[in-house]
C-alpha cells in the first residue's frame, strides 16, 4: 500500500487494523516493528489505537510522551506475536537512551509488535526490517499516510 488519504480518525483507524490484520501472522526471526513519523497531531496514535484494537489490546490506548514505553498483552487468536510496545521517541535525544529502555532485547524477540513514533529521531538505532509509515498533516481533518515496507 504506497499511499491513503484519510478524512477522519476512523478512517485512519482502519487503515491501522487492516494493516494489523495482514501481518498478525507473520513469522520474523526478530520482532515486528513499525516506525511512525509525522508532525504532532497528525494521527500517529490515533493510527496505534486501530492498530492495537485489531490485535485484541485490551488496555486504552494513551500517549506515552512522558512514560516513553507502554506495554500491552496481545490477545488476538493465531497471532505470532503476544506482546505490543507503543514507544515515544519524542522525548530522547539518541539511540542512546533508547538502549537505557532495554530497547535491544525488545527488538530481538519474534514475539514483540513494536510501534514507536517520532522514529525519525532514533533512526539510527532503528531496525533496517521496519515498516516506515509517514503521516502528513493536509487539512483540518485530512491525512495522508504512506507505509514503506
Ligand atoms: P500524534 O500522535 O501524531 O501526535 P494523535 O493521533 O494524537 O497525533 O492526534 C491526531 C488528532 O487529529 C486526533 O485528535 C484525531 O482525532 C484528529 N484527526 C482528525 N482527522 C484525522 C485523521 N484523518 N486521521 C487521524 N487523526 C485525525
Ligand atoms: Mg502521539
Amino acid at each position: 500500500m504506497p499511499s491513503v488519504i484519510t478524512e477522519n480518525a476512523k478512517e485512519t483507524q482502519k487503515i491501522a487494523a487492516d494493516l494489523a490484520k495482514r501481518l498478525i501472522r507473520k513469522k520474523l526471526n526478530k520482532a515486528l516493528v513499525l516506525a511512525l513519523e509525522g508532525e504532532l497531531g497528525a494521527g500517529k496514535t490515533t493510527f496505534i489505537k486501530g492498530f492495537s484494537k485489531a490485535l485484541g489490546v485490551r488496555e486504552k490506548i494513551l500517549s506515552p510522551t512522558f512514560v516513553l514505553i507502554h506495554k500491552h498483552k496481545i490477545h488476538a487468536q493465531r497471532s505470532t506475536f503476544n506482546t505490543l510496545y507503543h514507544i515515544d521517541a519524542y522525548r530522547l535525544n539518541s539511540g542512546k537512551d533508547l538502549s537505557k529502555l532495554g530497547l535491544k532485547e525488545i527488538f530481538a524477540n519474534p514475539q514483540n509488535i513494536v510501534l514507536l513514533e517520532w522514529a525519525d529521531r532514533v533512526k539510527k538505532v532503528m531496525p533496517r526490517k521496519s515498516i516506515w509509515i509517514h503521516f502528513y498533516h493536509l487539512e483540518q481533518n485530512k491525512r495522508k499516510i504512506t507505509i514503506k515496507q
